[in-house]
């Protein structure tokens, strides 16, 4: 049909027409990269809730009923809708305080960035911890989006050890035993990797597993430098904790995985017996007489009343389920007689045994390499071939887990993570103080590398409170980190510490001559040598965050004085509700809180179909 000398010009001008097409895409990509990046970095983190609140109208509408109404559309939240979702006679309402997810949203690299989607927490004025942080306060980011923390997290699926849930199970929590739940994080996980411990992983579920690639220029040095220490590449969600392992993260080719992304936006539209309402403010739970029959919310400055047939599931995470239980009058009795409210059910551990990992976030060395620093837009055309650093959060690469007893011996009570340069510290993250701040600004991003030093199995409990009787005010989060009478927790932090410093002795880091850095205002003068124990007990305590892993706030047990819902995570001594997030944790795992977080909304998805027949 066409002959030579008309087919090349006409190549020529589509080859053109398809370049230009994909650049000007590109463009807009850039475009709205820089500007969604600038907007959220200039973005004033709330004080409270009543700016995207407050109602002017005190009447309450009255709407209809639905069978279950899910609160909060986080981690667990997106399960639970997911799957009870499944039977169709079930009609099902998710309430979110947040707005969706945006593309922005969806690159991981962004995740330290995305101040619009988060509550804005910080911890009240710690005296153990938090030391280097503006007032004494560390930054306490909870996701308030669709999906959640899950939305807004460092995607680092790292499950804990086999010794946590047989923890639960012998506090006295049937069927939450290692082998008892294994089957359920495999339902929720789809592995993308090759080379894992079959056995103990899932194809098919919702949560992508991935490696990240390319590695960076110290990832080879840092593996060695762990087998110079006696730690194997290891499958750390497989047969073997203890080890060092590139990091298995939820993300799908280059994009987050949150809850949502992965289980609702599957079946967003076509559940007709779905409904999800977001920008909705939950401020109460509705009960009589020990019976929860619905909840009262804010949407658009109106407020209304929804109720439950069946149950209400609260899945508002582990800050703010604590408050929504206390707000309703379920809670401990004096504190809420002390506000004015009045007591529906008096159950004192809601909101106690408040337990995260402490996170030592300043390591620092110096190193003879020099990483390349791309350009946003060099950086950006990686990311659409699925190549890092967008790809991780924070650039966060490599994961050891240690114990500091016997470094190699099961369970492990550290955790190493590794962030690689070229360093990428945005400017708000952990709310450091001016002195902190500018130790933070004298790193070297092209040379510098950091560990961040993560304490497993804290013993220091902290909580969470009410500062008003209002969920139009935030609650008071008090984390008291490294407050354990006995001082376990921070001896643990320092052995830790201590114990990563003499992998500067490894032929590995001698090589890189990797040379620690750090420097610790209101400390150095301490400093006799360089593992003093004294300079580091103060290190700790001034330049400790958080890794943002709240957990037992609703903790699950058999005492009512102890613990807040049962082993099927329904509230002691009510009907008809149930806490289903991290608040629900009997005690922290060894290892990050989504995965656990999904595995248990799995497994109460599971208990709740068969409770009402629905499977
Ligand atoms: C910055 C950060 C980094 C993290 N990194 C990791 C990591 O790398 N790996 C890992 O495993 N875990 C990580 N975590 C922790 C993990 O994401 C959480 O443990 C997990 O998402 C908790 O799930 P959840 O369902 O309990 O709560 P969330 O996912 O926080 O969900 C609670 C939901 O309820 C909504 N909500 C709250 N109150 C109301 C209300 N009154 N009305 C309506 N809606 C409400 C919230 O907006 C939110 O969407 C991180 C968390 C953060 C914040």
């Amino acid at each position: 049909m066409f002959d030579i000398p008309t087919i090349f010009p006409l190549l020529f001008i589509l080859c053109t027409r398809v370049w230009s097409l994909q650049t000007d895409s590109f463009e807009e990509f850039y475009n709205y990269v820089e500007s969604k990046s600038n907007y959220e970095n200039q973005y004033v983190l709330p004080k409270n809730n009543r700016d995207l609140f407050e109602t002017s109208d005190a009447t309450i509408h009255v709407l209809g009923s639905y069978d279950f109404i899910i609160v909060g559309g986080g981690s667990a939240g997106s399960v639970l809708a997911s799957r009870l979702s499944e039977i169709k006679k079930w009609k099902i309402l998710l309430l979110e305080a947040g707005g969706d997810e945006t593309a922005f949203s969806d690159i991981p690299g962004y995740g330290p960035n995305l101040r619009s989607m988060n509550w804005g927490y910080s911890t009240i004025p710690q005296k153990t911890c938090c030391l280097g942080m503006q007032n004494q306060q560390c930054d306490y980011t909870r996701g308030k989006v669709l999906g959640g923390s899950s939305g807004t997290n460092a995607l680092v699926y790292a499950r804990g050890s086999y010794a946590d849930f047989d923890g639960w199970q012998a506090l006295g929590n049937s069927g939450w035993s290692y082998q008892d739940v294994l089957p359920y994080f495999k339902k929720s996980e789809h592995i993308d990797i090759s080379g894992y411990d079959v056995g103990y992983h899932g194809v098919g579920g919702p949560l992508h597993v991935n490696y990240t690639v390319p590695q960076s220029i110290i990832a080879d040095t840092f593996i060695e430098a762990c087998r110079q220490k006696g730690l194997e590449e290891v499958d750390y969600n497989g047969r073997n904790q203890m080890g060092v392992s590139k990091i298995q993260f939820n993300i799908n080719f280059n994009k987050r995985v949150s809850a949502s992304r992965a289980l609702i936006d599957p079946i967003k539209g076509s559940r007709k017996n779905l409904n999800i309402k977001l920008n909705t403010l939950v401020v109460k739970i509705l009960v009589k007489d020990t019976v929860a029959y619905g909840v009262e919310y804010i949407e658009a400055g109106k407020r209304y009343i929804v109720k439950a047939k069946k149950e209400v599931l609260l899945s508002a995470g582990s800050i703010n389920s604590p408050q929504l239980l206390l707000l309703s009058g379920l809670g401990p009795k004096a504190e809420l007689s002390k506000l004015g409210i009045r007591v529906k059910n008096n159950l004192p551990a809601v909101g106690k045994h408040l337990k995260d990992h402490p996170f030592y976030i300043n390591l620092f060395f110096r190193t003879n390499l020099t990483a390349m620093n791309p350009t946003l837009r060099e950086n950006l055309h990686r990311y659409l071939m699925g190549e890092a650093p967008l790809t991780r959060y924070n650039g966060l690469e490599l994961i050891a887990f240690i114990n500091t007893t016997n470094h190699t011996q099961s369970p492990p009570d550290i955790e190493y993570i590794l962030t690689p340069p070229p360093l990428n510290l945005p400017p708000h993250i952990y709310n450091t103080n001016d002195d902190y701040s500018h130790v933070f600004q004298g790193y070297n991003t092209t040379t510098d590398f950091t560990t961040g030093v993560i304490l497993l199995k804290p013993k220091s409990e902290g909580s969470v409170s009410l500062r008003t009787n209002s969920m139009l005010e935030f609650p008071l989060i008090d984390v008291r980190y490294f407050s354990d009478p006995e001082g376990r927790d921070i001896e643990t932090m320092y052995q830790g510490i201590k114990y990563f410093l003499s992998f500067t002795e490894t032929p590995a880091f001698k090589k890189i001559n990797a040379t620690l850095i750090s420097t610790h205002p209101g400390c150095e003068e301490l400093k006799k040598n360089p593992v003093d124990r004294d300079y580091w007990y103060c290190a700790i305590r001034h330049a400790t965050s958080t890794a943002y892993h709240p957990v037992g706030t609703t903790r699950m047990g058999n005492s009512l004085q102890n613990s807040v819902v049962n082993n099927e995570c329904i509230v002691h001594n009510m009907k008809k509700l149930r806490v289903v997030d991290a608040g629900v944790l009997p005690d922290i795992v060894r290892g990050h809180t989504n995965a656990v977080t999904n595995m248990i909304a799995e497994k109460i998805s599971d208990v709740i179909k068969t409770h009402y027949g629905g499977k």
